[in-house]
């Protein structure tokens, strides 16, 4: 109980994605404002002694005082200096911290993301997991201490008004100015923000779609497809970005401008009252400087604001992406079954891929008990390779249930489910990393002698005893270096390693040639023994695995039994074909199809 109550909260973080390892974060951010604090009330120190200077030691001379006050501000900027270098490190600190827990927290969410959530291309989900640097630079960046400066602009203003009276009117309304200004363009690049992101992921998705499939971009002469795709994305979003950082330079280059304009009115004004006697010149010079000191952060501001508008796009897109239905639903009480007999049945199960129109399973119903050994046939398309990807559990389905064990999958642990079901899919996938690696891939505590009886049966020893490396032999990404039938067999090897009690093939001897594909079914014979098997296949050679035959047809079985009948109504059906005229070979399954809609009927 225990067990899984620890397992489940690992999943389930209770806290938000982003903002509970910000509030983890808190007392390094509070240090961080402490230490800007300090350091705004140490800029106050400079103008202080300034005025002092001109109004007390300069017509007096006097040099001790001079030497004293020194000092002073010499001692406040060398506190200054360490806290400024401190006030960086701080946020640093914060950045990695968000780094190690909300990094591995957006990667955990993609692994377990249901691939029916996962819509779009592969490169643009790619670009999403991008927008978390974006969103880590905005939270470690120096210019978050930004923010801290805002409200001492107001500290400063009120010492303006402290010495120079009147005069902290003049900054006060530069302020405003430039701080309406920034608010103002906020909502525009706000939007350019986001479409420079979305072409950013299109750009990416571009990318990684021709990476993937250089081979044969290559052999057909893709090249300049792709390199248009990839033209076009480029540059729509440098437009896209080019005028977003215009807008947004514009904006801290008119608070430099408040800035610069705000002092020349200081001293215009200042001028005036040093006349009327109102204010002395040491009151003057200390009211320009602590405008121009008042008045620093507004650009930093306005930059961040802009760089704001790119942290909340990230941050919207990532949160889409953290809500997405996770295949472990946290709430959700699994049932751990750490062995399953292996009994197999569809209940009129009805599916249809995310964004298809069609139904792939049309209301589906059998049952395979636990050892038997079935066949699933028919012609392209009919879904049988979707039966495969129900029982794995990566997809549910929209109508009906799958259940194994007479237990509904969705209900069985994830983890659980996939320790017990082999299989070998249509598509292999190898990684990169060793052929042993490759094999082992998922299984943290199998043996070396696991690995080599399954590298035996699935004749991955074959090629691999004689090599020089062996199974250390490594493998480029996704397996390139070696044959078709080479990654077949190793992808086979995967499935039978853990000795699974259901074992799911989809065309597993598809790349092999007959002689390997003979000696293949001679070992899998006897392996397979006592376990369920479901084995999707195109070639009668097959057949001989099996005990019993399913027949598909645009998702809904056609016919369903003993492989032997099934065998001979088969001949049949050739042998009644072939004598009125003879037409072109039909596939097995499709033969068989046609066979029972008659008898049906
Ligand atoms: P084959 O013999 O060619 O492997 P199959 O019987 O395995 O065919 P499935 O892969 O199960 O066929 O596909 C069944 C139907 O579902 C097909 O009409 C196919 O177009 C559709 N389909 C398959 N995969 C997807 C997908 N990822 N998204 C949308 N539609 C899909
Ligand atoms: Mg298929």
């Amino acid at each position: 109980m225990s067990r899984r109550k620890s397992f489940l909260r690992e999943l389930a973080p209770t806290s938000h994605w982003l903002f509970g390892p910000l509030r983890d974060n808190i007392g390094v951010y509070g240090q961080t404002v402490l230490a800007a604090s300090i350091v705004n009330f140490l800029g106050l120190v400079s103008s202080f002694f300034i005025m002092t200077v001109y109004d007390r030691v300069l017509p007096n001379q006097a040099v001790e005082s001079l030497i004293a006050l020194t000092i002073g501000v010499l001692i406040a900027h060398v506190f200054d200096l360490a806290l400024k270098s401190l006030r960086g490190y701080f946020v640093d600190i914060a950045g990695q911290r968000l780094d190690a827990t909300v990094g591995a927290r957006v990667f955990d969410n993609l692994m377990a993301m249901r691939l029916d959530a996962r819509r779009g291309a592969t490169g643009a989900t790619a670009g999403l997991i991008k927008e978390f640097d974006n969103l880590r630079d905005f939270f470690s960046s120096a210019t978050l201490v930004a923010v801290v400066d805002l409200p001492f602009i107001f500290l400063f203003i009120g010492a303006i008004a402290l010495v120079g009276g009147p005069l902290a009117l003049v900054p006060l309304m530069g302020v405003l100015a430039a701080l309406a200004a920034g608010l103002l363009i906020q909502p525009f690049i706000m939007r350019h923000a986001r479409d420079a992101m979305n072409e950013g992921h299109l750009k990416h998705a571009v990318l990684i779609e021709t990476l993937a499939g250089l081979e044969t971009v290559k052999s057909v002469a893709a090249a300049s497809l792709m390199r248009e795709r990839w033209r076009r994305g480029v540059l729509r979003q440098a437009r896209i970005s080019t005028i977003g950082r215009f807008v947004n330079q514009a904006a801290v280059n008119f608070a430099g401008f408040a800035q610069q304009i705000s002092q020349v009115g200081v001293v215009v004004i200042g001028v005036f009252l040093v006349g009327d006697g109102q204010i002395t010149t040491g009151a003057l010079i200390a009211s320009v400087i602590l405008t121009g000191r008042a008045m620093a952060p507004l650009a930093q501001v306005a930059g961040l604001l802009g760089r704001m508008s790119g942290a909340l796009a990230s941050y919207r897109a990532l949160d889409r992406l953290m809500a997405t239905r996770l295949e472990t639903d946290p709430r959700r009480e699994y049932l751990r079954r750490d062995r399953l007999a292996g009994r197999i049945e569809f209940r009129e199960v009805s599916f249809v891929y995310p964004g298809a129109k069609a139904r792939a399973l049309d209301e589906i119903s059998f049952v395979i008990e636990p050892g038997e050994r079935v066949a699933v046939l028919g012609r392209n398309g009919s879904g049988k390779s979707t039966i495969v990807r129900l029982i794995t559990g990566v997809y549910e389905p929209n109508e009906g249930s799958v259940l194994v064990d007479d237990t509904d999958i969705r209900q069985i642990r994830p983890a659980d489910l996939r320790a017990n079901v082999g299989a070998v899919l249509q598509d292999v996938c190898l990684f990169s990393g060793s052929i042993r690696e490759n094999i082992a891939l998922g299984l943290d505590n199998i043996s070396d002698e696991d690995v080599l009886a399954a590298a035996k049966i699935a004749g991955v020893h074959d090629f691999v005893g004689a090599s020089e490396a062996g199974y250390d032999q490594t493998l480029a990404e996704r397996g390139e270096g070696l044959s078709g039938g080479q990654r077949q067999a190793i992808a086979l090897a995967r499935a039978l390693a853990p000795k699974p009690s259901i074992l799911l093939l989809d065309e597993p001897t598809s790349a092999l040639d007959a002689q390997a594909e003979a000696h293949l079914v001679a070992r899998l014979e006897r392996a397979t023994r006592g376990r369920t098997l479901l084995l999707v296949t195109h070639r009668t050679s097959l057949l001989r695995l099996v005990d019993r035959v399913i027949v598909l047809d645009q998702g809904r079985v056609v016919i369903d039994g003993a492989r032997d009948e099934i065998v001979r109504s088969m001949a049949a059906a050739k042998a009644a074909r072939a004598a009125p005229a003879p037409t072109e070979p039909r596939p097995i399954g499709a033969a068989l199809a046609g066979e029972r809609i008659r008898a049906v009927k």
